[in-house]
């Protein structure tokens, strides 16, 4: 059984400056002041294009359907 570990233990990861463990979600390691650069709060221009072009294809993808299906009766 694992729930003896505390449920902020996955959410630790190593400094990268001091080697410690801290959370994730810090942005400031506590122990040696160092800046942490978040895995998730910092999203990079290239895969946010690639979101964008991710959802524009959905949105295309839905809006044909419908299209579709209004052009054959369905709705
Ligand atoms: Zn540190």
């Amino acid at each position: 059984m694992k729930d003896k570990e505390p449920s902020y233990k996955k959410h630790l990861v190593n400094c990268p400056h001091c080697g410690k463990e801290i959370l994730d979600h810090m942005d400031k390691c506590p122990f040696c002041e160092g800046e942490i650069k978040g895995t998730y709060r910092e999203i990079n221009p290239k895969t946010l294009k690639k979101i964008k072009i991710v959802l524009w294809a959905v949105l295309g993808a839905v809006a044909v359907t419908l299209i579709v299906l209004k052009a054959t009766g369905v709705i």
